[in-house]
């Protein structure tokens, strides 16, 4: 079916940097509603869908959570401008509703093509092996059928208890994988150049803003420093390493969740020109995220760096509308909003930096150490952007922000490390 792999990204990404794209940005009682909705079933159906939604598949989802030995909570809802534009911040607005820990999943249908989102949030101190790890290592999971809900969310949910205890994954029944990949046309649209709108448009209004930033910035030429704990001192809980260690996570939670996706692409037997260009180009957003990953594995910047590419690749390999992060905090949820932040800059940004930066405050943004000061070692932190953007392809891009070439420009600083 065409609409399989309908892009709808590149489009939606133009709007999304558009001042008015308030008006379609959403229903903000969804996530609400499905929270109220899980207090009496934790497995929320769209009503709408409800009706002609199949008792078997709605069984098993639910025989699947029971067994599960820990708390699941599903949403099931039609695939909308707004659940492509939240795709990976559903489960988190989701969870900060309900404020357990446990597996959320949300997946949408769009012409009998379902495809989802799910995070597991551990209770406190628990550790375990990560989600994502686990699913890349299942290797039958790409080829479960995807035009019913329950055999993938069953899986994800056997994929959750395996990374939470180490428990076995149990085989996947015949019936749940595909028999043969079908080959699958796509559309004639010409999305490359919807991309390149989006590039050479959507930034080029703030483009400007980097000559400003490079002109006004201080002359004491800061370099980025990477922060590492004192030998020999235990700095455990420092809001440094919590930093550290969170945007580590975020890196290697994406890393290999767009690695999936990748792979989902690259098995394509015929793909469409508009397949090949995703893959192409999330395969160059994920190696940057890789070489980041490994070039500065103790670099808050760089790692939220290589978080923002794994994101954005794995937005491009699923189909899903490509985000520029927060450029205030890159780790962020992704700049879904314009922020005037001064006459004429505008960024792109988070709600929440979004509504600061309208009381005409400037987020506390990501921080990282200044360099210098006594013994070299300056315990005080500055905003990453007013590091010297001259060789660090996050300052100069506002990690990836102010303009999409932060792969490219990571390739150039770091590559040849791969
Ligand atoms: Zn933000």
């Amino acid at each position: 079916m065409s609409a399989r792999f309908r892009v709808l990204a590149a489009l939606l990404a133009v709007v999304a940097l558009l001042p008015a794209s308030a008006a379609h940005a959403a229903p903000p009682e969804l996530p609400d509603q499905i929270a109220a909705a899980w207090r009496t079933d934790r497995i929320y159906v769209d009503p709408a869908m409800r009706p002609a939604f199949p008792k078997s598949e709605l069984d098993r989802i639910r025989a699947a959570s029971a067994a599960a030995g820990f708390d699941v909570f599903v949403a099931l809802i039609p695939r909308t401008p707004y659940t492509v534009k939240q795709y990976s911040e559903l489960t988190t607005l989701l969870q900060a509703r309900v404020g357990k820990p446990g597996l959320y999943l949300v997946w949408t249908v769009s012409d009998e093509y379902w495809s989802g989102t799910e995070q597991l949030f551990r209770p406190g101190g628990l550790k375990g092996r990560q989600l994502a790890s686990v699913q890349g290592d299942d290797k039958a999971d790409n080829n479960i059928v995807r035009d019913r809900p329950a055999p993938k969310i069953v899986r994800t949910i056997q994929q959750a208890g395996t990374a939470l205890d180490g428990r076995a994954l149990p085989p996947i029944p015949a019936a749940d994988l595909e028999p043969e990949r079908r080959s699958r046309t796509g559309r004639s649209v010409t999305d490359k150049e919807d991309l390149s709108a989006y590039t050479g448009m959507g930034v080029g209004g703030i483009l400007g803003f980097v000559f400003v930033l490079l002109a006004t910035r201080s002359k004491s030429r800061r370099r980025v420093s990477k922060w590492r704990p004192a030998d020999g001192v235990r700095t455990s809980g420092s809001p440094r390493e919590v930093t550290l260690s969170t945007v580590r996570a975020q890196a290697d939670r994406w890393i290999p969740k767009a690695t999936r996706a990748l792979r989902g692409l690259e098995k394509l037997r015929a793909p469409t020109v508009q397949q090949l260009d995703r893959r192409d180009d999330a395969r160059n957003r994920l190696d940057a995220a890789r070489t980041l990953r490994k070039a500065e594995p103790d670099d808050v910047l760089a790692l939220a760096g290589a978080f923002v590419l794994a994101r954005q690749a794995h937005q491009v390999a699923v189909g899903d509308e490509l985000r520029p992060p927060c450029f205030f905090d890159p780790t962020h949820p992704s700049g879904t909003e314009l922020a005037e932040w001064s006459d004429d800059t505008e960024v792109p940004a988070c709600r929440t930096c979004a509504q600061t930066v309208g009381r005409g405050e400037t987020p506390r943004g990501l921080r990282v150490a200044a360099k210098g000061g006594l013994f070299g070692v300056d315990r005080t932190t500055v905003p990453y952007w007013t590091l010297d953007p001259e060789d660090n392809p996050m300052v100069a891009t506002g990690c990836g922000a102010l303009s999409d070439d932060l792969a490219e420009r990571v390739e150039l600083v770091y590559g040849g490390v791969r």
